[in-house]
């Protein structure tokens, strides 16, 4: 073994994702970016293990890698635009500007789309008071449904049924949620009398936390003394002790932070304890050797890291396999290994 990798558990990890998907009807599995960490091609391999009709990709680009392993539907849910794929019956694009709509129906093809709803998102979606409009179109193509898409936090069971409300009134379709619960989901198909689909990602491919887990090899390991000069920007080793090479840099994702979601003034506070020792250059790396994880010495290379190891605590080998602490989302490990 070299380089860095998700180690998956595959019994695990499938039953997890079985227990979500049984309690979750309607279910759209959500396959988009790197693939939750898991690659999209596994992803689309386990919708249809779980014999789910429909997935959904986040951009045109991700349709090519998962048609291969799934042979239902796929929703895409960037909104569509003129440099959509030409027609495939397969794939369902999201229509999220009245403009489009009108354009699409007078195509007159009778494209499928979903119809996407303003929320208080802001960030997609044809606004509530202009769905009468949109819903005039809708005789000209094969409508699949209504979108809306909730933010995190507050009242999304509340606002999504207000608007689903809106949408049927407008025109009757199913409703493609995302971001609310299961039970949410069928408190809204029972009031508006729709079916519902829920589209899941997160919960559904990392709801199992203790079923997979990123390690890195040992590429070498190093004697140094206090003091001695190392890496590309010659720092002084912090004491005596190991200079240990690890597999995985920057190419991999790690030690790359996404902008943090911080909400409390704590956890803020933290984000910027954490830069100011990012930026001292002894920032804690996320490799575990000897039980904690041990700092950087400098940045993290293209595809390896180099992390200090004092003294007492003993070496790793060149071969081992350490622990390492990534963000799913924007981890690309080179193998993903299902034991
Ligand atoms: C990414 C995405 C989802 C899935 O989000 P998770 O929080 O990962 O479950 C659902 N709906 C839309 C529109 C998305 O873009």
């Amino acid at each position: 073994m070299t380089g860095t990798m998700l180690r998956v558990d595959r019994a695990g990890w499938e039953a997890g994702i079985d227990a979500v998907a049984g309690a979750t009807p309607g279910l759209v599995p959500v396959a988009k970016g790197n693939g939750y960490g898991f690659g999209l091609t596994n992803l689309a391999e386990q919708t249809t293990r779980m014999g789910a009709d429909t997935i959904a990709v986040g951009t045109v680009f991700e349709i090519d890698p998962v048609r291969e392993a799934f042979d239902g539907d796929i929703v895409v849910l960037t909104p569509w635009s003129e440099d959509f794929p030409a027609t495939d019956p397969r794939v369902i694009p999201t229509v999220s500007r009245l403009g489009d709509l009108a354009r699409l129906a007078a195509a007159g093809e009778r494209r499928r789309v979903l119809v996407e709803v303003q929320t208080s998102m802001r960030r997609h979606g044809i606004l509530p008071a202009e769905l009468n409009v949109a819903a005039g179109y809708l005789r000209a193509l094969d409508f699949a449904g209504w979108v809306i898409h909730l933010p995190l936090s507050g009242a999304a069971a509340d606002e999504a049924l207000g608007l689903a409300g809106t949408a049927t009134n407008a025109h009757p379709g199913p409703l493609w949620l995302s971001h609310v619960t299961a039970a949410e989901a069928e408190r809204i198909g029972e009031r508006t009398g729709q079916p519902t689909r829920l589209r899941l990602g997160t919960k559904l491919w990392l709801g199992a936390p203790t079923t997979y887990g990123a390690t890195s090899v040992v590429l070498d390991v190093h004697r140094v003394g206090k003091g001695e000069r190392v890496g590309y920007r010659q720092k002084k080793a912090p004491g005596n002790g190991h200079l240990v090479v690890v597999a995985g840099g920057t190419a991999h994702g790690i030690a790359l932070e996404a902008p943090t979601p911080a909400a409390t003034w704590r956890q803020r506070a933290t984000a910027v304890a954490t830069g100011v020792t990012a930026a001292s250059g002894r920032a804690l790396s996320p490799f575990s050797i000897g039980g904690a994880k041990r700092r950087f010495i400098e940045p993290p290379h293209m595809q390896s890291s180099l992390v200090f190891v004092p003294a007492e605590v003993r070496p790793p080998q060149v071969g081992d396999e350490i622990g390492v602490t990534v963000r799913n989302t924007t981890y690309l490990p080179d193998e993903i290994v299902f034991d």
